[in-house]
């Protein structure tokens, strides 16, 4: 009989960042090398799998013989000899036994034995702190990188082999990963790093999952121990190891009443969101995946506030999406948001967003690299596919375009030439739109806040990204979960700046909205109103509860107040104002 180990309840702190309740078992994943999953094997397929992992050693060996051959001839020999030393490893009975083992004893794919023998060596070379052994250390990063690739050319392993619900644990998670692991059984998140804006977590809700974050060291401990049952706990930020029945028990009646509250709000939803003083606002909805455009509609959003186009490339990664495709996705957001208007983001990838095989650029610091528009206007030959499609969209409903990260006037004006190139293209070959549609920019660099009286004679429409504005403007990496203290929505200096932004917006005649998720903040209602703002997008599910706080409130009460905000020195001292002078309700 095997013996059944008893492992005490646990429960983790960390940070919850999107809402909602997930019970299953732990698979923990490494994005560090990209695709890398713990796949628990039967008894019976390890032996197959030993052998897998001996064929992929054959092929990297021969590879690496090639490889060798063809830098010695065109290089030189001392290049070539870095190979030797690689090679070396393919014939080191200790590293390859490990590997073996690991697959027999832990019976998992071979591609995590491969990972974790290289972890665990590394940290032994890591501790001898001397030069030569330092370049053993990253020839071994190299050859377990290339065996990696042998092994996924040999038969990959899905995450759909798994039966039953999955906790995705990971040691970082970037949007792409998000996006597809979503899609698979999965129910919850327990992450080490991000933060409440991340791209991943916007993800994670879009898709309706669980997910916290700033679990240090969750992801070593638990690809440890194999099949741990995890309750993720998104909206108090726990993560429970191993649960008592009863604590399992409390949980699955928490997740009825969920559901129960979602069907509530849709008839919440359905009422219009006018203040006490009779001014109207529109919650819209911000969109990732086309398929949530229903729920936008279910969840009564005034619209698309935001639809962010760069999924649809995440999501056809390696490949590049077609015409036909984008316009398929784009006729549907239009016709579901019609009457109301449809604002598509042009592909706002780089940053952390990279569709890697498709735009892998290599920098030193992405998030103030080749990101948004300035990547767009960098690959015309891509971006003219999008703009083709999103022009014969147009005849399908009211489409605003708008751009990303625009920091300069030429951005626009160069968009703009494109713009008449494309329509010109389409008149000649006959094909319908709209040159009546609206073309915006995203506000979410601080030289475009700063001059928004300019930008606003240049273009039909705003929207305030204060993902990213807070970002740039206060200096902190919004995925970074050690900073998340100095994201401040409410500093005195954004709300300065929200104020300008709406204010040389309304000047010049142009719709401004406000899409970042301070939007979806219901303590943040009161301010952005305060401010000016009668449009907000915030995510579907998030519609009704927004358009009840703007009942609650009354737009004449609230300029001065923010006025007075504006004036205060500390965020602090904001919130403790508006607590005071608006209160909860
Ligand atoms: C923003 O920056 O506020 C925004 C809405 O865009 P994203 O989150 O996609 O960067
Ligand atoms: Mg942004």
């Amino acid at each position: 009989m095997s013996e059944v180990i008893q492992h005490a309840m646990e429960t983790l702190q960390g940070l919850g960042v999107a809402d909602g309740i997930g019970i299953g078992t732990a698979v923990c994943i490494s994005t560090r090398v990209g695709d890398l999953y713990q796949i628990p094997l039967p008894e019976e397929g390890v032996g197959d799998e030993v052998e897998r992992f001996r064929q992929a050693v054959e092929q990297a060996a021969r590879e690496l013989r090639g490889l060798r051959l063809k830098v010695g001839r065109n290089l030189g020999e001392e290049l070539a000899r870095i190979f030797d030393a690689q090679a070396l490893f393919l014939a080191d009975d200790a590293f390859l036994g490990r590997v073996e083992e690991r697959i027999r004893s832990e019976r998992v794919n071979a591609e995590w034995a491969v990972f974790e023998t290289t972890r665990e060596i590394q940290a032994r070379f890591d501790a001898l702190d001397a030069a030569h052994i330092r370049e053993r250390s990253e020839d071994l990063r190299d050859i377990s990188r290339h065996l990696l690739r042998c092994l996924r050319g040999l038969q990959l392993h899905q995450l759909t082999e798994l039966q039953g619900d999955i906790v995705i644990v990971a040691d970082d998670l970037t949007p792409s990963d998000a996006v597809r692991l979503g899609r698979a059984n999965v129910v919850g998140f327990a992450i080490e790093h991000g933060g409440r804006t991340s791209h991943s977590t916007i993800i994670a809700r879009s898709l309706n999952l669980p997910m916290v974050t700033g679990l240090e060291g969750i992801h070593r401990r638990l690809s440890e121990r194999p099949e741990v049952p995890v309750i993720v706990d998104g909206t108090a930020g726990l993560v429970i190891l191993y649960p008592e029945e009863e604590v399992l028990a409390r949980y699955r009646r928490q997740q009825l009443d969920l559901e129960r509250q979602a069907l509530e709000l849709v008839s919440a939803g359905k009422v219009s969101a006018i203040t006490r003083d009779d001014v109207e606002v529109a919650v819209m909805a911000n969109i990732d995946l086309p398929e949530e455009i229903d729920d936008g509609v279910r969840f009564g959003a005034a619209g698309v506030g935001l639809y962010r186009s760069e999924f649809l490339y995440i999501e056809r990664s390696p490949e590049l999406p077609t015409e036909e495709e984008h316009l398929a996705i784009y006729r549907r957001l239009l016709e579901s948001a019609a009457p109301h208007p449809a604002i598509i983001r042009t592909y706002d990838l780089g940053g952390r967003k990279i569709a890697r095989e498709v735009m892998a650029t290599h920098e030193e610091n992405p998030v103030l690299g080749l990101r948004g528009i300035r990547l767009t206007l960098a690959r015309p030959e891509i971006f003219r596919t999008q703009l083709r499609a999103l022009l014969r969209a147009s005849v399908h409903g009211d489409l605003w375009i708008m751009l990303p990260l625009v920091s300069i006037v030429d951005e626009v004006r160069r968009f703009r030439a494109c713009l008449d190139d494309v329509m010109a293209e389409l008149e000649r070959e006959g094909l319908p739109f709209r040159r009546d549609l609206k073309l915006g920019i995203m506000v979410e660099v601080p030289s475009a806040a700063l001059i928004s009286d300019i930008l606003a004679r240049e273009v039909d429409f705003f929207s305030i990204g204060t993902n990213d504005l807070i970002q740039y403007a206060m200096a902190v990496d919004r995925n970074n979960e050690h900073v998340t203290d100095l994201y401040q929505p409410l500093h005195p200096g954004m709300i300065r700046m929200l104020r300008m932004i709406v204010r040389n917006a309304r000047r010049a005649g142009i719709a401004v909205s406000l899409c970042g998720e301070m939007a979806a903040d219901e303590r943040m209602t009161p301010v952005l109103l305060g401010c000016g703002l009668r449009r907000l997008s915030v995510a579907p599910r998030l519609v009704p509860a927004i358009k009840g706080r703007v009942r609650e409130l009354s737009t004449r009460q609230l300029a001065p107040i923010v006025e007075h905000c504006a004036d205060l020195p500390t965020a602090q001292e904001v919130e403790a104002y508006l607590q005071r002078a608006i209160g909860e309700g």
